[in-house]
């Protein structure tokens, strides 16, 4: 294999490292939690209040980024990104609320199909998203919420999903990449099981989107949620985004809002609501214009990298840090899927001290993230680690690892994790 200083050379995307503020020394690998900020994303932001001191309410249209049509943009820019075509994309809520949206629109109960499946590995916030939209529907998340269960407490099998999938099941849930152990799971082979049983596919891509290349469309996902400031770096509370198959568009948005208004007739101030044709359809309220702004600015490097190039990199960066780890920190045991096409764009490391040791990372100059109970995250970013990012950050695990450094710290998480 070669040298962390070769594959430097050699690294295509090496230029855009000088784009992204980090402070000197730091090594950040927590990109899957709040990616960093770019000078391009930090410009558009200021673009954005500029044009509100300079055109007060009349930013709404005029300016270099009209507000009004401001999330449509986004959102064309963005559909290349997940593999969808312009009008199944929107840029609007968070992933939570587009959850929230996502279901209210597409689940539709009957008392033969009702239950919604998820896995008992998924992110907190999709779950109690679940649990409560059930109850509003009248139904017992007891009965009406199926699990997937995971073998290892890291993994999810197909052939446990597809379990799953049972004659009253009406729609599944499930992550495209698992945020702790970073297993990516076939979306394409997933949507056609459950679509092969009368079940709609909805998948959250929290943990792919900006670190792989999506296929929604051509995979025939019912629909999607996602947020912009993991791998997008967007910034913190960025906007989210949702995606949802043209086929449904006629379906009226189950929470309903004037933004979701037809942009022609938004101002007419009917109380009939003509929906927007597309995706738009299920924005609720006013677009969060600042939150929204640095994306402009990310994908500007996102078009110039291009998706591929991003995920090439991405496995290489992986490849070397799971490579090193294994020659040099045996103990620390990876959990994330071996195979390529298998992982997303972190590694994950259990360790029953995994608390402080990150702490001590951190100590060290290094960014890490941690997952109760005894999760180290470590995603190098395409845009901003190089191969000699990740050696010098083995290095300085070593030191920790083998000075027993981490025993200065107390092994439980902080507030923020
Ligand atoms: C980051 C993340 C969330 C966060 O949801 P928000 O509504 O954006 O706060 C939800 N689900 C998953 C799987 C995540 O990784």
């Amino acid at each position: 294999m070669a040298t962390a200083f070769e594959l430097d050379q050699k690294d295509a995307l090496a230029r855009f490292k000088k784009e992204f503020y980090q402070p000197e020394g730091q090594i950040y690998m927590d990109g899957n939690s709040l990616g960093l900020l770019s000078k391009q994303a930090e410009a558009k932001l200021m673009n954005l209040l500029a044009s509100w001191k300079v055109h007060g309410i009349d930013g709404w249209t005029e300016g270099e980024e009209p507000w009004f049509t401001l999330a449509e943009e986004l959102s064309a820019r963005i559909a290349p990104i997940v593999g969808a075509k312009p009008s199944e994309v929107m840029v609007t809520g968070s992933i939570t609320a587009n959850i929230h949206q996502m279901l209210s629109t597409v689940f539709q109960p009957t008392t033969k199909r009702f239950a919604i499946v998820v896995d008992e590995l998924n992110f907190p916030s999709d779950i109690y998203a679940v649990e409560s939209h059930l109850r509003l529907r009248g139904l017992d998340p007891a009965t009406a919420m199926r699990k997937v269960k995971s073998r290892d407490n890291y993994t999810l099998h197909y052939e446990d999903i597809v379990a799953q999938l049972q004659g009253d099941v009406a729609i599944l849930l499930l992550p495209s990449v698992l945020y702790r152990s970073g297993q990516l799971l076939p979306l394409r082979e997933i949507t056609a099981a459950a679509h092969a049983r009368g079940i709609l596919a909805g998948f959250d891509l929290a943990h792919s989107i900006g670190a792989l290349p999506h296929q929604l469309h051509e995979a025939d996902v019912d629909f999607a949620v996602w947020c912009h400031y993991k791998y997008m770096n967007s910034g913190p509370g960025g906007t989210g985004g949702l995606y949802i198959h043209e086929r449904h568009h006629h379906l009226p948005p189950g929470t309903a809002g004037w933004f979701g208004s037809d942009k022609e007739k938004q101002f007419d101030m009917d109380h009939h609501f003509s929906k927007a044709e597309g995706a738009g359809a299920y924005q609720i309220g006013t677009p969060n214009i600042f939150s929204m702004a640095p994306l402009l600015g990310s994908l500007e490097l996102f078009e110039d990298a291009g998706m591929d190039a991003i995920r090439e990199k991405s496995l290489k960066l992986t490849a070397l840090l799971r490579q090193l780890i294994g020659e040099h920190l045996p103990e620390l045991l990876d959990v994330t899927p071996v195979e390529d096409e298998n992982r997303g764009g972190h590694i994950a490391l259990s360790h029953p001290e995994a608390a402080r040791i990150c702490k001590a990372l951190k100590q060290a100059g290094v960014v890490p993230d941690f997952r109760a109970p005894n999760i180290i995250r470590l995603a190098p970013v395409a845009f901003y680690t190089s191969f000699s990012d990740v050696e010098e950050m083995v290095g300085r695990l070593k030191n920790i690892m083998h000075g027993e450094l981490y025993k200065n710290f107390t092994n439980d998480r902080n507030v923020v994790a």
